[in-house]
C-alpha cells in the first residue's frame, strides 16, 4: 500500500509505532506527535470522507480510523488514567481503601437530590436540614458549606446520611463527567401535582448511567389534585417499579413544605442502602475523598468543602486537591463548628489550601508537603498546557480556512470565571450543551474561580475570547486593560441569562443564508449599437420592476443564456433613471455583455438574507 500523500509530501508512515494521545485530542495534536504537518491530516481525513478542521478536538473513533490509516498503534489516554499515572510516579495509589476487609467500617451513604426544576429539590434539602441536622447547638444556625450530614433512626439504630446540597443536578452531572463517583444514592424529586417532567427524565437517566441507586420522593402531597399513584405509574415506564408493585423501588409520598413524611424518606435511603450496596470505608488511612465546592473568601483565602470517602483528614494534614495544595489549617463542619477531624462520608470546609479547586477534583493527604507541592505542580502543567493548546488552536484554525475553503468553522471563544467551582462548571456543562448547528464552535479558553484578572484579559485579547463573570467582578486594572484591548467582559448572576445570550450570540455568528428574489423581467424590443457603449437593449418592462446595479440573467427561448450579469445602466429617453416600472419603455445596458438578441428577456434580481428560525 502506498503512503497516503498530500500535494505530492508523503506523510510519515508508523510501521505500527504507538502514538499515546488524550481523549478528546485534535489532528493537530496527532500532528506535533508524528511530526506531519496538521493539514495534511485533515486531507488524510478528507479523502477518507470526514470533514474535519485541524483543531476541533476528535473522537476516538476518527483517531483511530487515522491512525489505522497512516499504520500507527494508537493509544488513547483518558485523563483519570493520566492522573492515575502522575500518582503512581509518587507510589500514591486513589480510590482504593487499603489493608483489605478486615480495615473496613461501615460509612454512611453519600446521597444527591435530583429532580425537575421547582419539583421542590430546595425546600426537600432544606425541610430535612432543618430537622436532623447532627450536633446542632439548640438554635444553632446552619452553614451552607455545599453538603451536610443527618442523623436519622431505623430499627432502633442512630443512622447518619451525607447529602450532597448543591443546587440542581448539574453538579453532579459535573462530577460524574469527571469521573469523581460521589453519590451513592439518588433522590428523585417528582411532584405529585406536576408528574414526571423531562428533567425527571434526564435525572433518572444520569442515576442510571452512573449505576446509582434510586429514592423517590413524591413531593407536594399537600396540593390539590396531588397525584402520587400516577407518578408510580408513570416511572413504571422507565423502569422504576414501587416496591408494592412488585418492584425494587422505594416510594415516599411527601410534603417538603409541610415537613411530611422526612423520617420516612430517611428510612427508605437508609433501607435502600443496606439492601443494595456495601458501603464501608477504611477510617484508618490517610485520608482520601473529592472536592464538593471551593470558592474564594475574602477573608479566609480559597476554601473548599470535601468530602472523606476513606480514611480520617485531620488539622495539620497534607493535602493536594486537583492542582491545589496545603497544609489543612483549620476545619468546620456543616454547623459552623470547627473540628479535628472527620472520617468516611463527612463532608467538611477545609482552610489553607494555596489556590481554588474545582468541583470533582479528588483530594488526599501525602506525607510531605513537598510530594503535594509536586503533584499540585505537575496537574498545573497539564492544565495550562491544555490551555494554551486551545488557545494555540484558534491561530492554526484561521490558517486551515485558507486551505479549506469551503465548510469554515467559526468559533466563539469564552472565559468563564465565577464566584465558586459548582456554578463555573455548571455553566461550562450546559453551555457546552448547546446546539445551534455545526457551522459554529464554542471553545472554552479558560475557566476558573475568582475575579477577572489582568491575565484574563491579556489570554482574551490574545485569542478574540469574551469573558463571562459570574457573580464576579473584575479587580485592579483589568476593567482599564480590558477597555484597551477591546475585549467584551460580560457580567451575569443568572445562569439561564448566560445561556441565552451566548446561544443568541452563536446564532448571530451562524453565516447569513441568502435566498434569490425575483425583481422584474424586460423583454428586449431593440438592439442599439453604441461606440461608446456597446450593445444597449431597448426594452419593455414585463413584470415588477428593473432597477440600476442589480443583478440580472439572460434568457433566450425560455433558457438562460448567461448568468451574473448587472444593470449597469439604466435610461427612460435621454435620462439615466435609477428604476423603470411594469409597463414601460427604457434602455438597459448590461456592461460588457454584448450578445444580446431581440425577443430575449433580461430577468433581475437580488440576493436577500433569510431570517433564521
Ligand atoms: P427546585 O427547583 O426543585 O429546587 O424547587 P423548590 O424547592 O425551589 O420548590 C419550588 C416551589 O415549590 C417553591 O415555591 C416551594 O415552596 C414549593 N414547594 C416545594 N415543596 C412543596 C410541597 O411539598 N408542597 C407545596 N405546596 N409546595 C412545595
Amino acid at each position: 500500500m502506498q503512503a497516503p500523500s498530500v500535494g505530492g509530501v508523503l506523510l510519515p508512515r508508523g510501521n505500527g509505532d504507538t502514538v499515546r494521545l488524550s481523549r478528546g485530542a485534535s489532528l493537530t495534536d496527532f500532528a506535533e506527535k508524528i511530526g506531519a504537518n496538521p493539514a495534511s491530516l485533515v486531507q488524510v481525513m478528507l479523502n477518507l470522507g470526514e470533514m474535519v478542521t485541524a483543531t476541533q478536538s476528535v473522537s476516538d473513533d476518527t483517531l483511530q480510523l487515522l491512525a489505522d490509516e497512516m499504520n500507527y498503534t494508537l493509544q488513547i489516554v483518558s485523563p483519570e488514567e493520566e492522573d492515575r499515572e502522575l500518582l503512581e510516579s509518587f507510589d500514591i495509589e486513589f480510590g482504593e481503601n487499603e489493608g483489605g476487609e478486615e480495615a473496613l467500617v461501615a460509612r454512611p451513604p453519600v446521597v444527591t437530590v435530583m429532580g425537575h426544576v421547582d419539583h421542590g429539590k430546595t425546600r426537600l434539602l432544606d425541610a430535612i436540614r432543618k430537622t436532623n441536622v447532627v450536633a446542632g447547638e439548640a438554635g444553632g444556625i446552619t452553614q451552607h458549606i455545599g453538603a451536610y450530614q443527618v442523623a436519622t433512626e431505623v430499627n432502633g439504630e442512630h443512622r447518619a446520611i451525607t447529602f450532597i446540597d448543591t443546587p440542581g443536578h448539574e453538579a453532579f452531572t459535573a462530577m460524574r463527567a469527571r469521573g469523581a463517583k460521589s453519590t451513592d444514592i439518588a433522590i428523585l424529586v417528582v411532584a405529585a401535582n406536576d408528574g414526571v417532567m423531562p428533567q425527571t427524565i434526564e435525572a433518572l437517566n444520569h442515576a442510571k448511567a452512573a449505576d446509582v441507586p434510586i429514592v423517590v420522593a413524591v413531593n407536594k402531597i399537600d396540593v390539590e389534585g396531588a397525584d402520587p399513584t400516577k407518578v408510580r405509574g408513570q416511572l413504571t415506564e422507565f423502569g422504576l417499579v414501587a416496591e408494592e408493585y412488585g418492584g425494587e423501588t422505594m416510594f415516599v409520598d411527601i410534603s417538603a413544605k409541610q415537613g411530611l413524611n422526612i423520617d420516612s424518606l430517611l428510612e427508605a435511603v437508609v433501607l435502600t442502602a443496606d439492601a443494595a450496596l456495601d458501603l464501608r470505608a477504611n477510617p484508618e488511612q490517610d485520608a482520601q475523598g473529592i472536592a464538593i465546592e471551593a470558592h474564594l473568601d475574602r477573608g479566609r483565602g480559597a476554601v473548599a468543602t470535601v468530602l472523606v470517602q476513606r480514611g480520617t483528614l485531620r488539622v495539620g494534614d497534607t493535602m493536594v486537591v486537583g492542582d491545589a495544595y496545603g497544609r489543612v489549617r483549620a476545619m468546620l463542619d456543616d454547623t459552623g463548628n470547627t473540628v479535628d477531624e472527620a472520617g468516611p462520608s463527612t463532608p467538611v470546609l477545609v482552610l489553607g489550601l494555596t489556590n481554588v479547586p474545582g468541583a470533582g477534583d479528588n483530594f488526599l493527604v501525602v506525607d510531605e508537603d513537598r510530594t503535594a507541592r509536586q503533584i499540585a505542580e505537575k496537574r498545573a502543567a497539564r492544565e495550562r498546557n491544555a490551555a494554551f493548546a486551545k488557545s494555540r488552536r484558534r491561530v492554526s484554525l484561521e490558517d486551515l480556512d485558507k486551505v479549506l475553503k469551503a465548510g469554515e468553522v467559526q468559533q466563539l471563544n469564552l472565559i468563564i470565571k465565577g464566584d465558586a467551582s459548582g456554578s463555573v462548571e455548571a455553566l461550562e456543562s450546559s453551555l457546552l450543551q448547546l446546539d445551534v448547528g455545526e457551522d459554529v464552535d464554542l471553545r472554552i479558553l479558560h475557566r476558573g474561580v475568582g475575579a477577572v484578572t489582568e491575565t484574563d484579559v491579556t489570554l482574551a485579547a490574545g485569542s478574540d475570547a469574551i469573558i463571562i463573570g459570574f457573580n464576579v467582578r473584575a479587580e485592579g486594572r483589568a476593567t482599564s486593560l480590558a477597555e484597551r484591548e477591546g475585549v467584551d467582559v460580560r457580567y451575569y448572576s443568572v445562569i439561564y441569562q448566560v445561556i441565552d445570550e451566548i446561544e443568541a450570540a452563536l446564532k448571530g455568528m451562524l453565516k447569513p443564508e441568502y435566498e434569490e428574489v425575483e425583481l422584474g423581467t424586460a423583454e428586449i424590443r431593440e438592439v442599439f449599437r453604441s461606440s461608446k457603449l456597446g450593445n444597449i437593449a431597448g426594452v419593455l418592462i414585463r413584470s415588477g420592476e428593473v432597477k440600476r446595479n442589480t443583478k440580472a440573467r439572460l434568457l433566450r427561448d425560455g433558457k438562460v443564456v448567461a448568468e451574473n450579469l448587472n444593470i449597469e445602466g439604466l435610461r427612460r429617453f435621454k435620462d439615466d433613471v435609477t428604476e423603470i416600472r411594469e409597463g414601460f419603455e427604457g434602455g438597459i445596458n448590461l456592461g460588457n455583455y454584448n450578445d444580446i438578441k431581440i425577443d430575449d428577456v433580461i430577468a433581475t434580481y437580488e440576493m436577500r438574507e433569510k431570517p433564521r428560525v
